[in-house]
């Protein structure tokens, strides 16, 4: 279908697009890379009457590591994740998810900042980021803000703590520590589709081989991305191994909240849930002994 009519309006700067935001309060809507806002007007479930482009707002676009956090600038396009030596050299669970995104050509155009900032329950990011306590940097009219990203997501669906005049400019991650690992397993009926369900896995260890952080989110199996608490909580003070992996793993699928749809079952979806996450924390356990 074609869109209604809007208005469309070019910010230059951060504070441009916050005071644009001002401008137009409730009827604007920021546009990143467009691969999930500009479908939405395409099936006129989104109308807003002013489109605030950002895509010239080159200070929001940059991958760096510094004092133990990695950051991400919002606009950072999925195709610079997949490419950043960073990125491929020290979180491969970045790559893991930032691969799986849709297609070479949507990912040329969408932004992690999009990807979050959506929070579309089946989008990759927002799973990755839960398993890894990322924290979102935002600025508005007031100022800064660091959200941490549980905080972020309300429970309801495509619904953030993100004030209507808020950008989301930055994303942060803490670096890994040297016996750490994470990874993300989404399973898909075909290349380049939303997953059917996803799981994304990160922990960290003590000397002792024991787990001192378990970070589990997961993809697609509920109204919002989920993080499935109780599963990191059975995690703590145990060593990784197939007793505590597959308890993890029921207790990951007791956390989803899948309804059946085009994508299967939700009886299939929740055991889905189970199987990725036992190979989400295999492959975590392997990553952070260097084995691959
Ligand atoms: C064919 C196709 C397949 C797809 N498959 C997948 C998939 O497998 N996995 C997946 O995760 N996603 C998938 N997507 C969805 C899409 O790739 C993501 O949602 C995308 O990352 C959104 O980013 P964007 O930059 O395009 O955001 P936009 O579409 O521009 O914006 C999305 C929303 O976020 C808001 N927004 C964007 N940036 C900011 C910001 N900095 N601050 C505040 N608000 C902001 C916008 O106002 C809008 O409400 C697919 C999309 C398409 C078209």
């Amino acid at each position: 279908m074609i869109p209604g009519s809007f208005d469309y309006v070019v910010a230059n700067s951060v504070p441009e697009a916050i005071a644009l935001l001002e401008q137009h309060g409730d009827a604007a809507k920021i546009l990143a890379g467009g691969q999930s806002l500009i479908p939405l007007l395409r099936f006129r479930l989104a109308a807003p009457s002013v489109l605030i482009d950002i895509n010239r707002i080159g200070a929001l676009e940059y991958i760096r590591e510094t004092d133990g956090v990695l950051h991400i600038g919002a606009l950072t396009r999925e195709a610079e994740l997949d490419d950043s030596a960073l990125i491929r050299s020290r979180y491969p669970i970045l790559l893991d998810t930032s691969t799986g995104v849709a297609d070479p050509v949507v990912r040329n155009w969408a932004t992690i900042g999009g990807n979050l900032a959506h929070a579309d329950p089946a989008n990759d990011h927002p799973a990755t980021m839960l398993a890894l306590g990322a924290s979102l940097v935002t600025v508005g009219p007031k100022g800064e803000r660091v959200i941490p990203i549980a905080e972020f997501f309300t429970g309801s669906t495509f619904e953030t703590t993100l004030q209507p005049s808020e950008i989301l400019t930055e994303i942060r991650i803490p670096a890994p520590t040297e016996r750490s690992g994470g990874a993300y397993f989404k399973l898909e009926r075909k290349v380049g589709d939303y997953a059917v369900a996803g799981v994304a896995a990160y922990v960290t260890f003590d000397s002792n081989a024991l787990v001192t952080y378990a970070g589990i989110g997961l993809t697609n199996v509920g109204s919002y991305p989920i993080k499935a608490h109780a599963a990191e909580q059975a995690l703590l003070g145990k060593p990784l191994d197939d007793v505590s992996i597959h308890n993890a793993a029921d207790l990951a699928e007791a956390a989803s909240q899948p309804t059946s749809d085009t994508r299967g079952p939700a009886e299939y979806k929740r055991a889905m849930v189970r199987v990725l996450c036992v190979r989400a924390l295999r492959e975590a356990l392997k990553r952070s002994r260097g084995e691959e």
